[in-house]
């Protein structure tokens, strides 16, 4: 019913763009609007029909995963059955054009469908059909969101007693993705960052073989997936007495995100909530140090719209899930970044993520 329903949005998004077909590629796509988990499948869409194309690998799981998809076998060769299959159907349903994801469509993948055979299709090239519904979650999607959040809250909780002076990086983020899979999730959302030290300035230094000592920042950031949702969440810490500076940015990281979530409600510009923490950081003499948006919506993908950053269009909505992110780094000394995850409700953003956000340990 769910999946349905999703066909339906993405169904009335088409007839108001005036797209008879669709053909969908990027797999994330797939996944919302038939359940299917495959690593290879197409999914077409006309106004009546669903027609989900697989190869014999998942062919049973697709017929048990999306039971309301008509399901298409992709046979091995020739090589363009695929593009031959398409054309076929829609020449059956005496359809001359199709939309394609301009995103994630090949060039390759263009060029063919549009020359094999004898039929001319006119391709359209097209953006965010579904993405725009994707953008606003539903009741079981915040749940396997939350759920996410909840396991990754649960693994650093048990791997933060093991950081001592001396234990890697790497350690670090193994240590915290084993307990994670022991905690049921289906694997980790994104290379797990642990940057310490100088490195901690590195807003995306993925875990090395430097070893942690006192005195010094380390910035752990990382995420859970479940039932095919990812969670998003960084903390950062300090093993012993925090230096001044240290505590300070610190102290104006957790500053700027409590503006942040002041400033988050229904119908907000995205980057209005941005430009409230730059221009604190500014007022507080960090205006170089943070060099990347606000924050980013989080679902099936760990980086999806809405983008919280000054170039953001967007307009903050209810059901929206995102991540509310300052940072500072300061190269050469370390950077600090607190990241929770949100859900934007009627009244404003409830926190998803609850780990401890202090930064001694
Ligand atoms: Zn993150
Ligand atoms: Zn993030």
């Amino acid at each position: 019913m769910l999946f349905k329903k999703r066909v339906e949005l993405v169904r009335l998004k088409m007839e108001e763009r005036g797209l008879p077909a669709l053909l969908v590629s990027h797999l994330p796509n797939i996944f919302y609007l038939t359940g299917f988990t495959g690593s290879s499948a197409w999914l077409l869409l006309t106004g009546k029909h669903s027609v989900l194309f697989t190869d014999f690998r998942y062919f049973a799981q697709a017929e048990e995963q999306a039971p309301f998809c008509e399901i298409a076998r992709l046979e091995l060769s020739p090589a363009p059955a695929l593009f031959h299959q398409i054309k076929n159907i829609l020449k059956d349903k005496g359809l001359s054009s199709l939309a394609v994801e301009e995103t994630y469509l090949t060039l390759q993948e263009f060029n063919k469908l549009k020359e094999h055979g004898e039929t001319t299709l006119t391709l359209i090239p097209c953006s965010g059909v579904v993405e725009d519904i994707r953008v606003k979650k539903d009741k079981e999607e915040i749940e396997c969101i939350a759920t996410a959040a909840r396991l990754a809250d649960a693994a650093l909780k048990e791997t933060l007693p093991l950081l001592k002076p001396g234990v890697s990086e790497r350690e670090i983020a193994a240590e915290l993705e084993y307990r994670l899979r022991r905690a049921g999730a289906a694997g980790i959302a994104f290379s797990t960052i642990v940057a310490s030290g100088p490195r901690s300035a590195l807003p995306h230094g993925l875990a090395d073989t430097r070893k942690i000592s006192e005195q010094e920042l380390i910035m752990i950031d990382f995420g859970a997936v479940w039932e095919g949702y990812c969670s998003d969440m960084t903390r950062t810490f300090v093993l012993g007495e925090p230096t001044p500076q240290q505590e300070k940015i610190h102290r104006v990281v957790c500053q700027a995100r409590e503006i942040a979530l002041q400033a988050i409600k229904p119908g907000e510009q995205v980057k209005a909530v941005d430009a409230a923490v730059r221009r604190y950081f500014a007022e507080e003499g960090f205006g170089h140090a943070f060099g990347h948006g606000l924050g980013h919506g989080v679902g099936i993908e760990v980086h999806e719209r809405p983008t919280l950053s000054p170039k953001g269009t967007e307009l903050l909505a209810e059901g929206m899930v995102f991540t509310v992110e300052p940072g500072l780094y300061l190269a050469g000394q370390g950077g600090v970044r607190i990241e929770d995850l949100v859900v934007l409700q009627s009244q404003g953003p409830r926190l998803l993520t609850s780990s401890s956000r202090e930064l001694l340990i």
